[in-house]
């Protein structure tokens, strides 16, 4: 069962650590308006849907900050882990829609919502975004071009989840390829 998948530690620190190579090649960088030393100022934030026990760092949203005095802006990296402001993790949100997209018509919504853990509402949300919003998103835009027409804008994201898991090893592969496609555009 694919949302077995979200119970791994192992998948957590897969993404972390891309988060962190993430955030040290865009500190190297630089600040992108004038050029300063980028800092850290890394924030706390208390992600739902995964497993418990999961190291504290691993909730660390990544941000960097300009040091140059009136410059000083706030430079995020790109994530794997969180998508947005979403209050749940990137992979729970895809693997929760996925489901939903694919589950048979059997299961109700309801029961899906139960067995994640995820209200129906929540998860409605995510389906809307998704069919609604996320297909003409910069964050999708900048990787479509480099993958199979198959993988078309009326089927996410499931069809682009399943295209990830055809090109991995496993599932759990499946899924880290996914949220670094779209984490970080490439
Ligand atoms: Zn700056």
């Amino acid at each position: 069962m694919l949302s077995n998948l979200l119970q791994s530690a192992n998948l957590f620190h897969l993404l972390f650590v891309i988060d962190s190579e993430l955030a040290a090649i865009k500190r190297s960088s630089g600040c992108p308006y004038c050029g300063g030393q980028l800092h850290q100022s890394n924030y706390m934030r208390q992600p739902r849907g995964g497993p418990a026990g999961l190291p504290d760092e691993y909730c660390l949203r990544r941000s960097l900050c300009c040091g140059r005095d009136g410059c000083r802006r706030r430079n995020m990296p790109e994530s794997c882990l969180f998508m947005g402001r979403r209050v749940y993790w990137r992979c729970v949100v895809l693997i929760a829609t996925s489901l939903m997209q694919r589950r048979a018509e059997s299961q109700s919504i309801g029961e899906l919502s139960r067995l994640l853990g995820i209200s129906r509402k929540v998860i409605m949300r995510w389906f809307e975004y998704f069919t609604e919003v996320f297909g003409s998103s910069s964050e999708w835009l900048r990787i479509r071009g480099f993958l199979p027409a198959s993988v078309s804008n009326d089927g996410l994201p499931a069809n682009f989840l399943e295209y990830c898991m055809m090109q991995s090893r496993d599932a759990l592969g499946g899924l880290v390829m996914c949220c670094r496609l779209l984490g970080r555009g490439g």
